[in-house]
């Protein structure tokens, strides 16, 4: 029995097998062979292959229902790249010629390759390298005999990887994986994120957990604590089941609490709404219990595929949710990719220097590339007409970003009304405030916004120059530093002014520990993972709006971690 230490990030306990994937690139020898071998490294070379291209087959064949339609176009370009002769061919010439190990020969295949593809001048193309990188690293696994499948992975199997990309992740999504481990990662990076909406436990930066875990060992995962033990003992394995059951609302309380209206102690109305990634999160997020969507993060429309949806494609999308809510606001935010949320179908969206995360990503690429954000726009025009649509800008940083969008949304209305297509054009038009430019400046934004949500992944990140995906500063991540503080009251009292809502949709707004400060602090609308939504009505239920505003007034004048952390819990033990 050995028990590692990481960074829980979605709570719950898990106890299963593991499933440890090798997604980091192999390590690799130069030999030369004696002539003798030269025909067996070919066989094995011509093997490894094959091994890949049934992988493939097998992983097109499994994709699940809802993942993006061309999901599948994306596996077959690396079934192609497989069979392209440059890949296939050129290394079984290197071994032969030059009696080279087949693993070599690849890798030096690849890089011939990766080179030509670095010169070309059409920035969609250069990025197809990454497609050949990941092809090979493929073979070089099988070649090297660290094979794994991915399509092994069962339900019920704990996923223990180096680092998993929020691709990774949608793929997973309906294999029903009982909880995610992984050695890189911050509690807002958006595997964290997608592990606490699928309500399974999930601990990052666990740092060795791929060396010394292996696929089959038994482990349980306290999402809590962040706490991995592998192959516990028979009194571990109790005291975990105990623990599990203590810490789940049960059915009984869970549908009483759906029924019950979602308000404070002291009758002040609370809107709790529901973040979704893809159409398929529809049904989650109808079951908990939400008043409507708060945040949809379009961007996971666009990943896992060669080309980005077109405008009909996310017209029947936005749809498909919208009419699943009727009479419920539907917060539609444009594409925010780029920084951790690159995708391939998009190629301005992988930034390989060193700062994607203050790169062109979200409303900057949109506005960059017209020709993606347009369609976006008349698709989400267009879908209006369905139910109560709210379209949301991410990551504004200055108010002439706000009026390109506006001219953007007069230009795509003319065109709509010279096409005789329906549409509605007074939806309101809000924005994420997650930049601290934004929230300092939230008085001027509040003026032109129908209504803002703070975004405080982001905002904690440029805040408090903490990169999200980076494990080596997570520990840096605190919702309660008194300048994240200070940036949401503003917010909260600039939407006041101008009468406007002011939601939040980031991670915090889904963590118990901070629903009452909040309160507390003004705030009326909370956009979360569908998991958690009864968990934080349950609180809202017992919270005192009067008693609550007097106590967030104390804590946000204090300044040293310990006394906010002292006053925290003082607000989070009140009665009432
Ligand atoms: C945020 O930044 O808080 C947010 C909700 O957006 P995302 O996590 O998708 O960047
Ligand atoms: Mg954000």
């Amino acid at each position: 029995m050995l028990a590692l230490y990481g960074t829980g990030v979605s709570n719950g306990i898990s106890i299963g097998k593991a499933y440890v994937l090798q997604s980091s690139k192999p390590q690799i020898i130069e030999q030369v062979l004696p002539e003798h071998k030269v025909d067996n490294e070919v066989e094995h070379f011509l093997r490894s292959v094959e091994v890949v291209r049934r992988e493939l087959q097998e992983i097109r064949k499994h994709i699940p229902m809802n993942a993006p339609p061309e999901t599948a176009g994306f596996v077959d370009m690396h079934l192609m790249i497989l069979e392209d002769k440059m890949l296939s061919d050129a290394p079984i010439a290197m071994i032969r010629e030059q009696r080279l190990n087949a693993a070599w020969a690849l890798q030096k295949q690849s890089d011939l390759l990766c080179n030509k593809f670095d010169k070309m001048d059409d920035p969609y193309l250069r990025n197809k390298k990454n497609d050949i990188i990941q092809v090979v690293n493929r073979v070089l696994r099988v070649l090297l005999g660290i094979y794994e499948s991915t399509t092994e992975i069962q339900e019920g199997h704990i996923i223990i990887a180096n680092d998993l990309a929020p691709a990774d992740t949608v793929l997973f999504k309906k294999n029903k994986i009982k909880a995610f481990v992984t050695d890189l990662g911050g509690p807002i990076s958006h595997t964290a994120i997608l592990a606490r909406s699928l309500g399974i436990p999930a601990i990052v930066a666990l740092h060795q957990s791929t060396s010394y875990i292996r696929t089959g060992d038994n482990i349980v995962v306290d999402g809590n604590k962040g706490v991995l033990t592998i192959n516990p003992d028979k009194a571990t394995i109790s005291y975990y089941k105990k623990r599990k059951l203590q810490t789940r609302l049960s059915k009984y309380e869970f549908d009483s609490l759906k029924r019950k209206k979602s308000q404070t102690h002291d009758r002040k109305k609370i809107k709790l709404l529901a973040n979704i990634e893809l159409p398929g999160d529809i049904t989650a997020a109808m079951n908990s219990g939400a008043a409507g969507i708060g945040l949809y993060r379009t961007e996971f429309l666009f990943m896992n595929r060669v080309n980005p949806p077109d405008e009909e494609e996310q017209y029947r999308a936005y749809t498909k949710v919208i009419k699943r809510f009727p009479n419920m606001p539907v917060t539609i935010r444009t594409l925010d990719i780029g920084a951790d949320k690159p995708t391939n179908s998009v190629p301005g969206a992988i930034d390989i220097r060193s700062n994607p995360a203050m790169g062109l990503r979200a409303i900057r690429l949109c506005l960059s590339d017209t020709s993606l954000f347009k369609p976006q726009l008349k698709a989400i025009f267009r879908a209006s007409i369905h139910g109560k649509v709210q379209l949301m800008i991410p990551m504004l940083s200055n108010l002439d970003e706000l009026f390109r969008v506006f001219d953007l949304i007069d230009e795509i209305q003319h065109e709509l009304k010279r096409s005789k297509t329906r549409f509605n054009a007074n939806i309101p038009v809000g924005g994420m405030i997650e930049v601290p430019a934004a929230a300092i400046a939230a008085q001027a934004f509040s003026k032109h916004l129908d209504f803002m949500s703070i975004g405080t992944n982001d905002l904690i990140q440029y805040t408090l120059a903490i990169d999200r995906v980076n494990d080596a500063v997570n520990y840096l991540y605190d919702p309660s530093h008194p300048a994240i503080l200070q940036l949401i009251a503003n917010t909260i009292k600039a939407g006041r002014a101008a009468n406007i809502p002011v939601a939040m949709c980031g991670e915090m707004a889904g963590d118990p520990k901070y629903i009452r400060l909040l309160l507390g602090m003004g705030l009326r609308e909370f956009s979360m993972h569908p998991a958690m939504l009864m968990d934080i009505k349950k609180i809202i239920r017992k919270s005192n709006t009067s008693e609550l505003g007097k106590q967030a007034n104390r804590l946000l004048k204090l300044h040293s971690n310990e006394k906010i952390g002292e006053m925290l819990d003082t607000i989070n033990t009140l009665d009432r």
